[in-house]
């Protein structure tokens, strides 16, 4: 476990490409003024109340800024309170964005006209971040997930131009879920592990995780609309052949998955947390784009939860799946993974509520080193809850093998 134990250095690359992303995403595109552009076509806005905060309310106060005056945008009267949909706008550095103080409803009121066109660039600026944050925390989260859960043999792994070439080895009986073959993988490219991970676990993003997404997408309140998809995507920087024991598995065999997100500002994403199967790095792309440089068809789209609730009813006793009846053995592995993933789930969610954090917190109100450690220090208490968990699953599941090997 130690060679894959979490480490800063790890979570701070993470991150680095996760600031590197939000430029990206910013670049040329999301201009202030752009944004500004289409600020009215959403309907009323939230009622003052709820606008109107105290800076006290907001748990965590971002590094204090001597630049910003605490006085009222009306009358310039000393206060601590703060336009609340705007609040944590210091944490926008590079857009110099600053918090807007009032004294009184009244004067929130007087002001909402000037204000409400750069309000909602904020909160649009801040939609974006938390969409990117949660994105990284859940790629994090389903690597350690399959890591935990892996259930393929691996003999050997090379390299034949841009293709993987995985050839699988013994299962040895009792061993349910074989475990990640870190010592073939070290010697290999580094996009090598993650494509292990992720190869023919493209589901396994709405099925495993399915908790943490909905804690960090769909319950939020700045994704507006997710949804479930099943595509084909275009060859990829690399791809891979896996020769089992029932014959050769293709990536192009396989048909794909991704998250597509509406956001408040209407803006759509795509989000592919299996996307390291082909080679492709970016986990979080514009829907256009998406549709420009993957997407060659849409097989299905379902709302979220869809795939959980199918997975869950067919791997019951006579379960069908597309491809006729589920065998004991694929049911044992998928419960155990199960379980596994539940491990994961729950822990990442008491560890957040241990931490005094909620989704909206960890996403939009801490500053980047900050949101860095607690994603950390919470998914490093996931991991270990796994590895201890996936122990017990073993031996629970051993007879179920054994009975199918007989
Ligand atoms: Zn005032
Ligand atoms: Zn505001």
């Amino acid at each position: 476990m130690a060679d894959s134990a979490l480490s800063t250095t790890d979570l701070e690359t993470s991150f680095k490409a996760l600031v590197a992303c939000l430029d990206e995403l910013d670049n040329g595109q999301l201009s202030l003024s752009r944004i500004s552009g289409d600020a009215d076509d959403e309907g009323p806005h939230p009622t003052y109340d709820s606008l109107l905060t105290p800076i006290e309310a907001t748990a965590v106060e971002p590094t204090p800024n001597t630049e910003e005056s605490r006085s009222c945008a009306v009358c310039e009267a000393h206060t601590e309170r703060c336009c609340k949909a705007c609040s944590h706008a210091s944490l926008l550095s590079k857009h110099v964005q600053k918090r807007t103080y009032y004294c009184s409803k009244p004067c929130q009121e007087a002001h909402w006209q000037d204000h409400k066109a750069s309000c909602k660039n904020i909160r649009n600026l801040l939609d974006r971040q938390s969409l990117s944050r949660a994105v990284q925390f859940l790629q994090r989260s389903f690597y350690i997930y399959r890591e935990a859960a892996f259930d393929l043999s691996i003999k050997s792994i090379n390299f034949q131009g841009n293709t993987v070439v995985i050839h699988e080895g013994p299962y040895v009986d009792n061993e349910i879920l074989p475990g990640f073959p870190h010592d073939l993988v070290k010697s290999q490219k580094p996009e090598v592990k993650n494509m292990l991970l992720t190869m023919m676990s493209c589901s396994d993003m709405f099925i495993q995780i399915e908790k943490l997404c909905a804690l960090l997408l769909k319950d939020t309140k700045y994704v507006k609309k997710i949804e479930e998809l099943a595509v084909v995507v275009g060859h990829g920087p690399l791809n891979w052949h896996f020769h089992r024991h029932q014959g050769l598995f293709k990536s192009e065999h396989f048909p794909h998955t991704a998250y597509r997100v509406t956001l408040r500002d209407q803006s759509k994403w795509a989000i592919d947390l299996t996307a390291a199967q082909y080679g492709y790095a970016a986990n979080l792309l514009p829907w256009k784009k998406y549709e420009q440089t993957r997407l060659r068809r849409i097989l299905s789209i379902s709302s979220f939860g869809t795939s959980s609730i199918q997975a869950a009813a067919v791997h019951t006793p006579g379960g069908l799946t597309p491809f006729g009846l589920v065998n004991e053995l694929s049911t044992a592995i998928w419960h155990a993974q199960r379980e596994i993933g539940k491990a994961l789930e729950m822990d990442v969610i008491n560890g957040l509520k241990g931490r005094g954090l909620t989704a909206d917190i960890l996403l939009a109100a801490l500053p980047d080193g900050e949101c860095a450690t607690e994603m950390l220090y919470v998914l490093a208490a996931g991991k270990y809850a796994m590895e201890e968990f996936k122990k017990y699953v073993q031996q629970n599941t051993a007879k179920l093998f054994k009975e199918h090997m007989a």
